[in-house]
């Protein structure tokens, strides 16, 4: 995501910090050792929930590429939106139950640990309140979580609980509805109480929620198309022989980057645009486009819907695909293309 940087990897899943994260630091640095403790603790408890989302979401076939954190929560980003209910469910319900997990675990031997006193009086003064400090947050980011409003896990675990009785598309109206009032709620006491931050929440939260409902109605109206009418008329397919020189040459004279390759009339390879600057850089200009391109590789059928090809292309990591229409090379359609087709359907008011 923009504005993060990576810092680690874990489960082939890339851990970000968002640059506002910063902010949170600088705060902690500022406010003593102890502050910067809570801060890190905030970092691992937010990353753990996240990866139980992502856990459990491996389990249904969906991959995690990145977790970024930001000060207010993280964010895992999904190859793909889930789509049953149950699945939906269970992803959502993962996070906040890591946080209860071990609010349930910890209970008793932290309160003998650290004396009833300092347990149940989280604060920065000592060392043992601030241990039992990093213990209740727990509590509240599961709280936090569970409130029935989107983007929050809650809204989600709403929507797929409503979803199993109506369909995705009014249980997702209703869920909207609810994270308005809740954005609603949460305006109305950051204006009272002077409050910046929660009313930075309320206009997050109705945001979200907005977005979500748009985002609903785009897929569903997605459904209705299929690859072939999407699909660039005009294409460029590349003998086994072109040389890299030219297909760069091709690139910049078309709006095409990735190219299928062709032998005898008969589709043997694909090379992207990854692939020809990836060779261009290790192998020089001189070489055949052969030495590139892929010779296994996902392809989707011109009837397949464009749902369908943006899943593979998420799923696999690539950003463009071979289109077939009777067992010949039809074209390529591009994450690009789509994109394009979201865009439009977004701006139609
Ligand atoms: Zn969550």
């Amino acid at each position: 995501m923009r504005g993060s940087i990576r810092l680690f990897r874990i489960l082939g899943i890339s851990i970000n910090i968002h640059m506002t994260f910063f902010l949170l630091l600088l705060f902690a640095v500022t406010g003593g050792i102890k502050w910067l403790a809570l801060v890190i603790a905030v970092f691992f408890f937010v990353t753990l929930h996240e990866l139980c989302h992502s856990l459990v979401a491996m389990r249904f076939g969906i991959k995690t590429r990145e977790i970024t954190l930001f000060p207010i929560g993280g964010l895992a980003s999904m190859a793909k939106i889930p789509e049953r209910p149950m699945q939906e469910l269970a992803i959502s319900v993962a996070g906040p139950l890591s946080n209860l997990g071990i609010i349930v675990v910890f209970f008793f031997p932290l309160k003998a640990l650290l004396g009833t006193e300092a347990f149940f009086n989280p604060s920065t003064l000592t060392w043992p309140s601030t241990l039992a400090y990093v213990y209740w947050l727990n509590l509240m980011l599961a709280a936090f979580n569970l409130l029935p409003a989107f983007p929050m896990d809650g809204g989600r675990i709403l929507r797929a609980l409503l979803a199993i009785k109506m369909g995705y598309r009014k249980a997702t109206k209703i869920a909207v509805i609810f994270g308005h009032v809740f954005s609603l709620i949460f305006a109305y006491f950051g204006i009272v109480r002077f409050n910046i931050m929660l009313i930075i929440i309320a206009v997050f939260i109705y945001t979200a929620a907005s977005g979500e409902e748009l985002q609903q109605d785009v897929k569903e109206n997605l459904k209705k198309f299929m690859v072939r009418d999407i699909l660039p008329r005009d294409f460029i397919t590349l003998d086994k022989g072109t040389a890299l020189s030219k297909v760069l040459e091709l690139m910049f004279h078309s709006h095409q980057e990735d190219f299928p390759v062709v032998e005898n009339g008969f589709f043997c390879g694909f090379a992207t645009r990854q692939d020809i600057m990836a060779g261009i850089h290790s192998f020089g200009m001189d070489r055949p486009v052969k030495d590139v391109m892929r010779t296994s590789f996902p392809k989707v059928n011109s009837t397949d819907a464009i749902l369908k090809a943006q899943n593979i292309m998420n799923d696999k990591g690539i950003r463009a695909l071979p289109v077939m229409r009777d067992g010949k090379v039809a074209g390529v359609i591009t994450l690009e293309d789509i994109g394009r087709v979201y865009a439009m359907m977004s701006q139609r008011g």
